[in-house]
Formats: C-alpha cells, structure tokens, sequence
C-alpha cells in the first residue's frame, strides 16, 4: 500500500510517499527558514502562502522520484494539527482535494505522533524497531514532553514543559546572541568549541520530583550573562562559545536526567528521541554514555527527520492503516477540519 505524506504545520512544506511493503520510497521538503530569517520567526501569513506555492511542484517531484503515477496512491496522510491554523489548512485542503479527484481516503495525522514515530523509520526493518511500550522525549520547536507510548495511537503523557520548550530555549537563547534564526543548530555548533566550567547556568527543575521541564530561567540566565559580559565590553566569540557550552550543558543535563527518572519510574529499558532538539550533537552523546551505562536501548531519527518533514506524516500514517487505526472508509466524506490546538494524549 503506497501512503502519501503531506505536512504543512508550521514552516516547512514537505511531501512524501510511503510503501507498506518497500519502505519510503521518495520524499521533498522546503524549508521556508531563509524567507521568515528576515523578521526573526515564522510569519503566518507568509508561511500559508508559500505553502500554496510549494506544495504541487513538491507533489510532482516526490511521483517522479518514486516512479509513480498520483493513481498509484493508496492513501493520504496529512498533517492536520498542531500548528498555525492558515499552514495547516493549505496542505489538508490539498490533501482532502487530491483524496476526493483520486477517490482515496486520507488519513488525519497529529503532527507530533509524526515526530514520535519517526525514530521507527529509522529502522531498516521492522524488527529492529523499538518494541512497545517504550519512553519518548519528544523535544521540537514547540514541544518537551515525555511520553510513556504503549502503542501505535496510545501516548500517556508523563511530563512536559511548564513554559518554553527544550528548542525554543535553543532559538531564544541563540537570538540574545546574534546567532541568526532559527539559532538552535548555530548556538549547537558554537557550543562544540567553548570552554565548559567558565559559565554556570541553572538546571531549571533537575530534582523536583516530577517529569516536568522548565526553560524560560534558564534563557533569562543567559540573559543575565549576556549582559554583563558586554558592560565589560564586546561580546568576543570565545565569549559567546562558552556561554553557548553553559547553556547547551545545563539543558542536556535536564533532558537526560528526566529521561532517565522516567525510565526508572516506568521501568521499561527502551527510550526514543524526536524532534529537532533530537539532532544536538552533545545530547545524543550523553544520553548514548548514560543508556550504555543502564542497558537501555536509545533510538533517534535520522537527522534528516529531526525537524519537520513529510516521511513522517506518511509512515504515521502507514502505522496507523497497519494497526487497523486508519478508518479507511469505502465512501469518504471530505468535508475536513483543522485543529491548530490539539492534545496528543487525547487520540
Ligand atoms: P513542533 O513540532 O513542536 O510544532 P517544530 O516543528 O517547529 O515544533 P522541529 O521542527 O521538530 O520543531 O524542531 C525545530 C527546533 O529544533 C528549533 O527550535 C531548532 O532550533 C531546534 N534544533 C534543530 N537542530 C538542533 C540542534 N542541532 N541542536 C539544538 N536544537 C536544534
Ligand atoms: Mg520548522
Ligand atoms: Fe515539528
């Protein structure tokens, strides 16, 4: 069965075609990140336009890398929420259009089960995947939850952030810098030549008892170093690195030790990371030493499937169909809906 995968939350346009059988077969992204770098974040409105303009040609380029015709399609699968509401509106209408001229069902996808399936599509077969239940640290943009998931469909939800999530800190933190938009991965990168140990920041929450996060201290901390660092004078750029050590040590350290009370709360030995936070250098690292160390199995996406892109929507989608999910109706109704706020525990 071929699924197509259509996300469109946020900033990134991306497509993709799943087959049951063959795996992923092919799959388009365009990132939006150079047109929104201008005003420091995502302008919804532009975003939804240049979703319009994005989305067939991206279509045309998956069919033809695939090797496929649109009447090959089983299924679509798309993104219909969370995210901004004029985004996900672009590729669900698409998507609900396509469905209704090529007489296929589709498949309504939560764009964070796209994130926390994505590290099962790293897999070459399915029996390397992590078995269920297992623990999730879902860590994006906009999301730092911990999940127990019992199944395809089935995410309790265990803990999550009291205020900013794990990469919004990143991106905050980043800006209070200079380091560009989105600065995650730059912020990441200066972080790999400072110094550790010449700046203490905090770790927001590291004993409460809970599995709760809390970033927004942690960025005002930066703040506060920032700060005094340029009464002294300019922010030199082994300044700004080993700030940028701090902050990225004093996050992992969280994200880690929160993973790891989890795990020890639930007692179950397999743990997955998603979303783009998911691809920090320092965080894989620690978090392989201290899994090694406790004979817990650790699984990412691949790096190309951290942040937001079609294949995911497309193999939640082909999860969903498998685990009799899907609802594949013989007469669709297409009439459709999107949910800008939706809660994942809920499906
Ligand atoms: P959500 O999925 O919660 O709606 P989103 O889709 O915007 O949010 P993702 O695309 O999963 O989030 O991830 C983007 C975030 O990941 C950004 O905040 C970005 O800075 C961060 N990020 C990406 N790469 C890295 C990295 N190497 N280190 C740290 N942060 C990173
Ligand atoms: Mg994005
Ligand atoms: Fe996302």
């Amino acid at each position: 069965m071929k699924i197509l995968g259509i996300e469109s939350s946020c900033d990134e346009t991306g497509l993709a075609l799943y087959d049951t059988e063959r795996g992923l077969l092919a799959h388009a992204l365009h990132s939006q990140i150079a047109m929104h770098q201008a005003y420091g974040g995502v302008v919804p409105e532009l975003a939804s336009r240049d979703h319009i303009q994005r989305v067939l040609p991206l279509l045309n380029e998956v069919l033809s890398s695939a090797q496929c015709d649109k009447t090959e399609i089983d299924a679509i699968a798309c993104t219909v929420g969370p995210g901004l509401a004029g985004a996900l509106l672009v590729g669900t209408a698409f998507a609900y259009a396509l469905g209704y001229a090529l007489d296929k069902p589709i498949i309504p996808i939560h764009h964070l089960e796209g994130h926390l399936l994505s590290p099962l599509l790293a897999a070459k077969t399915p029996s390397e995947r992590p078995a269920f239940p297992f623990i999730a640290l879902l860590v994006s943009g906009g999301h730092t939850q911990l999940m127990q998931v019992n199944g395809v469909g089935d995410y309790v939800l265990l803990g999550e952030t009291l205020d900013d999530a794990a990469g919004e800190a990143f991106d905050k933190s980043a800006k209070l810098m200079d380091l560009g938009y989105p600065g995650g991965p730059a912020l990441s990168r200066l972080a790999e030549q400072g110094t550790p140990g010449r700046f203490n920041l905090p770790r927001p929450m590291l004993h409460s008892k809970d599995l709760d996060f809390s970033f927004s201290g942690l960025k005002t901390a930066v703040l506060t170093v920032v700060k005094q660092e340029c009464q002294r004078g300019e922010l030199d750029e082994v300044t700004k690195a080993d700030i940028a050590r701090a902050f990225q040590e004093a996050i992992v350290e969280v994200l880690v030790s929160k993973c790891l009370q989890a795990l020890k709360q639930t007692g179950l030995k397999e743990l997955v990371i998603a979303g783009g936070v998911g691809a920090n250098k320092q965080l894989r690292a620690a978090l392989n030493t201290a899994c090694a160390r406790r004979k817990v199995q650790v699984h990412y996406p691949d790096l190309q499937f951290c942040t937001d892109n079609g294949a995911m929507i497309a193999f939640a989608g082909a999860l969903r169909v498998q685990a009799g999910l899907a609802d594949l109706p013989l007469h669709q109704d297409y009439r459709f809906t999107v949910k800008p706020r939706w809660n994942l525990s809920s499906l």
